[in-house]
Formats: C-alpha cells, structure tokens, sequence
C-alpha cells in the first residue's frame, strides 16, 4: 500500500524512462527522414538504454553542418530539463517544412539531444523512492542492494577535467564523484558521443533545488582567472539569458560565470572539447507541479533555439586542407588573446577539415598549426556582428616532394585576380588526367577530363552559370602527381 502512495507522488506530466524510451521511438519511427535515434551507452547498475536523438537532414550522414547538444537529466531529481528536451525535440520535428526557421535549422545543423542522461537515477525519484535522488545508483559498498544512505555517483561531478578538485570523494555524500574520473557508464557516453560529434555548443538542463535559480553559468572564473573564451562565452550566455522569461512572468534568467574548476559538464565539454557549453538551472526548484511544465517548457525555447542561430553569426568558420591532396586535415586554431596552452587544442574536425570559433566583432589573428606543415598566420582578420567571416586554407606539407619551387608553379593562371577568364597553363610533365575546379566551401564547380596544355576558363560551371566573387581552388591530377593553385575571381565592375 505505501508503495502505491509513493507511485503518486510524481505528477505523471512527468515522463519516466520507459515512456522516454517509448516516445522517442515512435517519434525516431514518425520522422525517419530526418531523425536517428542511437542507444550511447547503458546505466552503470541497471542497464537501462541512454538515448541520444539526431534531428538533421539526411539524418545518416556526417554533413558538414555545425553540430549543437542538448542534455537533460544529469541529475536525477531536476526532471524540469527532460521535459524541455522532449517538448524541444517535437516542437522542432512538427515546425519541420512548416516554419521557415525550424525548417532551416533542421537543414542545416545536426541538432542532438540526450534527454534523459541518468535513467536509473531518474527511476529512484519518478517511483517515489527518493524524490530527491541525485546521483545514479553505483553499488558503492559492493553489498549487491541499492542503499540510499550510501550508493550513488554524482554524474555532474565524474567528468575528467580538474576531478579531483570537485564533490566529494564520500560515497555516502550526494556530490560524491565517483571512484575515479569516467566510472561511470553515463558520463562514457557522453563522452564518446562529444568526441565523435565534436559540439559547437551545448546546453545542460538542471534544476536547482538551493542556490541561485534561473541562471545561466557558462565557463568558467576561479581564483587563476576566466576561461580563454570568456568575452565570447559571457555575450552568447547573455542573449540566452534575455530570450528566457522567468516563471514570474517579471523580468528574465541571468547569466554568470560557473566558480570554480570540477568535473562537471560544462567545464569538461568546453575545457577538453571546445564546446561553449550552458548549464541552465531552470525554473525556480526541482520538483514544480505538473501544470506548470508546458509553460516553463515553452518559455526555454528561445534561449534554446538561439544557440541554432548563433552558431552562423559573429565567429570565424572555414576549412583546413592539405595543399597538395586538398585532404583535410585536424589542424589546430589558435585565436590570439583568446588562447589557454593548458587546454587541448581547438581543432578543425578530421571529415571536413572545418573549425567554428564563436567570437563577437572584432579584429583577430589566426594561427593555424600542425605537426609536419609550414604554419600559417592571418592578422586582421575582421569579424563583422551577425555574420561567419571565412577562411578557408590549404597547408603545406614541409620538405614535401610535390611542392614546386616559386616561380615554378606547374599550373599557371593569368590574370589572376581575374573578373572572367582565366587562361590555364598546364606543365605538360604533369599528364594531368583531370582538372577540377572548387569553390571555397569545397565545392566541385567543374571537372575538365583530360585538359588541354592551355585552356581557358570562363568563371562558369558545369552549367555555364558565371560563378561568384571569391576564391577558387583548381586541383588537378594525373598519374603520379596532384597539383593545386589558387585563383581569384572578382565580378564587381570597375575592379581593374
Ligand atoms: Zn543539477
């Protein structure tokens, strides 16, 4: 009988793990087109699935497209945050080809969520175990039974940066952070899935049962200082914070700088990752009765979707390649100014070559470094408010043998800038088989079978449509060599 009483002490507005998993099945099922559901990992004792959803287009793919997470239930007891993920995940899929914005995001980032990050934890409080459960359920004396005086790991504090230095290394206390950084099954799967995915940015739902509620902390301050992004990181927490109504309905979240290094998620994602990751304590305690979920749900939307905007605007993006094989290559980005050498490096991702570095406007120098290649700097480079400035490169490979000497350049193209035709020289040595042209973004704008020794090109592609403004990479090959150079096409009149 008093289990039953226990049963009803969770207003079933709230999801639990098997309607979670039910949901997010048929919902993966609903909109297979654009959608994947994927299984990251399973719960440290019982096993049960941790579920991470991709919304995108062309769901299977790796596109190159700015990849941003959302996290809900680190903590067990602070349910408000799966709610917003499962209300986010189908406000977006049902707006899918009927908002412009919804439609366009979907397109053109791959959105993930991980809704429900500690299901066993979240089991404890949504049976009436322990409606103030926190941790997950790792059997910390061994004894084979779940003891809520003793069991437990506080998943927001086993993340392995700065570990030993946050919760407490008590099993019995609710901070305990675990026998050593990365026990833990759930924080695993996060990990693996951030490596993989290699997240701009994140937002982690919580709920504060004490301290400050409706707040934004964003990495980090301590006693040595801000993080190296700490200009960039405070301007994106702010307009999150602005976008987000408080549950009074008087005035807006706040936005602060997370005190202190430990292993949560916040520090690791972006101290080991890069990622510019939130942590979002919402709504005004854990537990709010059911009739208020919507509303609150509703309310952290646009703080949310923010993020899907800001990930194109104000920031430098581009692609980093090897100059001969135009392969792309990892390479590391260093914004001077904003640059921590105890942090792993911020680098560009190994399928597309392409790094983000969210910045505000500005002038920057960029450096670009990689073991084996002749680095390379761009002073003043210019980001203007609300805008991606690009820059794409191509790296050269030291003492590489395909390299010609200057002046020797085996293809050779005049003018150059040029505002229509561009006369290709070939070196007849090459035996090119093919030439193909590429725009900045990495695009083929048109192939040319075996080239002639000279030919022209007309700034168009390969449907005589004239190209824009910007710079082109021909890349040509034959049997034994590949060779690259750069041209510039400028159309605006009046440039010569
Ligand atoms: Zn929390």
């Amino acid at each position: 009988m008093i289990w039953l009483i226990f049963l009803f002490s969770i207003d079933p507005r709230y999801h639990t793990a098997e309607e979670i998993a039910y949901e997010i099945d048929s919902i993966a099922n609903d909109y297979s087109t654009i959608t994947v559901l994927d299984t990251i990992g399973y719960s440290t004792v019982d096993s049960l699935p941790i579920f991470a959803l991709k919304i995108s287009d062309n769901p299977l793919l790796d596109e190159d497209e700015p990849s941003i997470l959302y996290i809900g239930g680190h903590h067990a007891e602070e349910i408000l945050g799966i709610e917003i993920c499962m209300y986010m995940i189908s406000d977006l899929l049902t707006q899918y080809g009927v908002d412009s914005a919804a439609t366009y995001w979907i397109d053109n980032r791959e959105i993930w969520f991980v809704p429900l990050m500690n299901p066993e934890g979240q089991g404890v409080v949504m049976t009436g175990l322990d409606t103030i459960w926190r941790k997950n359920k790792r059997d910390n004396n061994n004894n084979g039974f779940f003891d809520l005086t003793y069991d437990g790991v506080d998943l927001n504090r086993n993340y392995d940066f700065y570990w030993t230095e946050g919760g407490s290394p008590d099993p019995p206390d609710e901070f305990y952070r675990g026998p050593y950084s990365f026990s833990e099954n759930e924080n695993r799967a996060i990990r693996d899935l951030a490596f993989r995915e290699e997240f701009t940015f994140c937002i982690t739902y919580h709920s504060a049962r004490y301290g400050l509620t409706e707040v934004i902390y964003y990495p980090w301050h301590w006693s040595g200082g801000y993080s190296a992004d700490y200009p960039f990181l405070r301007t994106v927490a702010d307009s999150i914070a602005k976008r987000i109504l408080r549950d009074s309905g008087v005035g807006y979240y706040t936005a602060l700088p997370g005190e202190g290094l430990e292993g949560n998620a916040r520090n690791w994602l972006y101290g080991v990752c890069g990622t510019f990751t939130f942590c979002i304590e919402v709504s005004t305690t854990t537990l709010q009765p059911g009739w208020m979920v919507d509303g609150i749900c509703q309310r952290n939307l646009p703080g949310a979707y923010y993020l899907l905007e800001r990930v194109e605007q104000g920031g430098i993006t581009g692609w980093i390649r090897d100059s001969s094989t135009l392969q792309p290559l990892t390479a590391e980005v260093i914004v001077q100014g904003y640059y921590d050498p105890t942090l792993p490096p911020r680098r560009s991702n190994a399928n597309y070559g392409r790094f983000y570095r969210i910045l505000k406007t500005g002038t920057y120098t960029v450096e670009i470094h990689k073991p084996g290649y002749v680095p390379l700097r761009y002073d003043s480079i210019i980001v203007a408010n609300e805008q991606m400035t690009e820059l794409n490169v191509t790296m050269r490979r030291m003492g590489g043998e395909t390299i010609a000497p200057a002046g020797q350049k085996k293809i050779r193209v005049s003018p150059n800038p040029t505002n229509a035709n561009v006369l290709i020289q070939i070196d007849p040595a090459l035996n090119l088989s093919s030439l193909s042209i590429y725009d900045i973004g990495g695009r083929l704008v048109k192939n040319i079978q075996n080239p002639a020794r000279s030919l022209l090109w007309r700034g168009t592609d390969e449907k005589n449509r004239n190209v824009a403004t910007g710079v082109y990479w021909l890349l040509g090959q034959g049997e034994n060599s590949t060779v690259t150079q750069k041209v510039v096409i400028v159309r605006e009149l009046g440039f010569w």
